[in-house]
């Protein structure tokens, strides 16, 4: 019975989503995943374009040449969907969006006309958001978004969502993971294995800053676990991975290089 109740919900919650963009991939088989959701890599959405380069980075081949993208002038166009939240929530985005610019040059800036913008959404399930600024250029516009729905209303997370929306992969898929973490394939949910996969070289930068197991970017002990078993352990001890408190300084440091500094490692991507 309870089977039945949950299906409708998620039917009538994929229904309730029109805004989600065309072309990418939407499917909601937990509300209670949060980043830990369907889309790539759990929580973000990329286009056409970014899929198909990151796919060929892991298989080895040409860097994230079309990755993803900065916000031109330092400056993130947003529209909040006001309705889809409460005054709670929309203090806790505005935080969240004050405390980047805080620590860094970015301007948040709110939409005016209908000049290109990423939506701040909350009506699909879980917390996604595209990977930097997401204009297809043989489509034209993507409807680009940053959905958080009532799990979401975290700091830390709703800073991770930004953070891809700023233009962010993961920590752990860094090219040298490796030596940082050892990722436990048998207790990895059947099917979310691409979830773990790691870039190389050529596709990403870490602007010279080591390995962050404190990373708002990186993924908890227990992501997509079929069992409740670890999927990433530290090599290192007594690190905690996984935190959704907030930037850590190495956040901030890359953030500050990839957007407030000019260097030819800005146009790669950045984990
Ligand atoms: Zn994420």
């Amino acid at each position: 019975m309870q089977y039945v109740i949950l299906l409708t919900v998620l039917v009538v919650s994929v229904n309730a989503a029109p805004t989600m963009p065309k072309n990418l991939i939407h499917l909601f088989s937990d509300t209670n995943l949060g980043e830990f959701g369907e889309f790539f890599e759990g929580d973000m959405i990329l286009t056409k374009e970014q899929k198909l380069a990151v796919t060929a980075a892991m298989e080895g081949r040409n860097g994230l040449k079309g990755g993803a993208k900065r916000w031109p002038n330092r400056t993130v166009v947003y529209h909040i969907e006001e309705d889809d939240f409460d005054e709670d929530q929309v203090k806790i985005i505005e935080t969240g969006m004050a405390d980047i610019a805080n620590k860094s040059c970015l301007k948040f800036v709110k939409r005016e006309h209908d000049e290109h913008a990423v939506v701040i959404q909350g009506s699909a399930n879980g917390c996604f958001s595209n990977v930097g600024l997401s204009v297809d250029d043989e489509d034209g516009e993507v409807n680009q978004v940053l959905n958080l729905a009532k799990g979401c209303f975290r700091h830390g997370t709703v800073v991770h969502e930004m953070l891809h929306t700023i233009g962010f992969y993961h920590m752990q898929s860094t090219y040298d993971r490796d030596d940082y973490v050892k990722i436990v394939w048998e207790n990895i949910r059947a099917g979310t294995e691409h979830n773990f996969a790691k870039y190389n070289n050529d596709t990403v930068t870490d602007f010279g800053v080591p390995y962050d197991y404190g990373s708002v970017m990186h993924y908890p002990e227990t992501a997509f676990s079929k069992n409740g078993n670890k999927t990433i352990i530290p090599l290192q001890e007594n690190v905690t991975i996984g935190q959704r408190d907030g930037l850590s300084e190495s956040d901030i440091i890359k953030l500050n290089k990839m957007y407030c500094e000019d260097s030819e490692e800005n146009s790669k991507d950045v984990m």
